[in-house]
């Protein structure tokens, strides 16, 4: 079967370094297998994500030698087809509304996970219909879906075998918000189950969501894809890197690079190359292997300090 690999960003800012090795990595993979490369783009809150990101991303993404087969989905304008596959889950009997505060979801007394997420503590789950007309007059629901207590298991690209049981270490999870927007979770899989998409490569501040997708993938009847989450990167304070590193945005990097620096830099840091040498990312496609991509975090190359 033919690989098909996806960038699947979220434009709510100018794309970063960390983004660029996790397109970098997706496409190198794909490109490899003579697979095809997607994009899709993440905009489900499209408040936050206007379209000139999108735009400057795949401008980013063409400076990069990165290049996409096919047309670009924006997730902002497929909600009726998350609503199809809300509706199935509704069928089943696993979906109910939701009138949890942020503040009492997050409450010092609710169960709290080792990696810091919060396990929902089932409050609304049995609540009776009178009751759920009752809290609908003042609030607008979320609508969570009910998980089994039930272990899922996969074989990660980089991390190897990885296992978590939905009740106990994930708990009911929530597929629309209470503003109407569909979540990350059930849209992600939606959207790479009818797009074809067989490989997921994504940073690894992802893969406790892996298990709930997989779960997701099967109950919707498609085949989940393989995974790979990459390990991330952090200065050299052990300090990982995140969005708000302006100084580390494409728009600056653009400005102090080329994109054989850029590509070449990242390449070594992820234990692809030996030396940090200026390099096209089309040139690194015939030596790709996931078994040289190191399981700790990688530092950031010196070029950008
Ligand atoms: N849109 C997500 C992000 O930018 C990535 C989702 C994914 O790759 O599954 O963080």
């Amino acid at each position: 079967m033919q690989t098909i690999g996806r960038f699947a960003p979220s434009p709510s800012g100018r794309m970063h370094l960390g983004n660029v090795l996790c397109a970098l990595l997706a496409f190198l993979s794909a490109r490899r297998q003579n697979g095809q490369f997607l994009l899709r783009i993440e905009d489900l809150d499209a408040m936050r994500c206007p379209r000139s990101f999108a735009d400057l991303i795949m401008d980013d993404l063409r400076w990069l030698g990165l290049d996409w087969d096919g047309d670009v989905p924006y997730q902002s304008e497929r909600s009726d087809i998350y609503a199809q596959y809300e509706a199935v889950l509704r069928e089943k009997g696993l979906l109910y509304p939701c009138f949890c505060s942020r503040a009492a979801l997050h409450a010092a007394s609710a169960p709290h996970l080792s990696d810091g997420r919060v396990l929902y503590a089932g409050t609304c789950r049995d609540l009776t219909p009178e009751q759920v007309a009752e809290k609908r007059k003042t609030r607008a629901p979320a609508t969570r879906v009910r998980v089994p207590d039930e272990v899922v298991r996969f074989t990660d690209a980089v991390w190897g075998e990885y296992a978590e049981n939905l009740a106990e270490e994930c708990g009911d999870f929530i597929v629309r918000r209470s503003d109407g927007v569909f979540a990350y979770q059930l849209a992600v899989v939606v959207d790479d189950a009818l797009t074809g998409v067989n490989e997921v490569v994504r940073g690894a501040d992802l893969i406790s969501s892996t298990p709930r997708q997989i779960w997701l993938h099967r109950l919707f009847g498609f085949a989940p894809p393989r995974f790979a989450h990459l390990p991330l990167l952090c200065d050299h304070d052990g300090r990982r890197l995140s969005k708000r590193d302006e100084d580390l945005d494409l728009g600056l990097l653009r400005e102090r690079f080329t994109p054989e620096q850029v590509i070449g830099a990242l390449a070594c840091a992820a234990g692809l190359t030996d030396r940090p040498e200026p390099v096209a990312a089309r040139e690194l496609v015939s030596s790709f292997d996931w078994g040289k991509v190191p399981r700790h975090d990688l530092y950031l190359p010196d070029i950008f300090r």
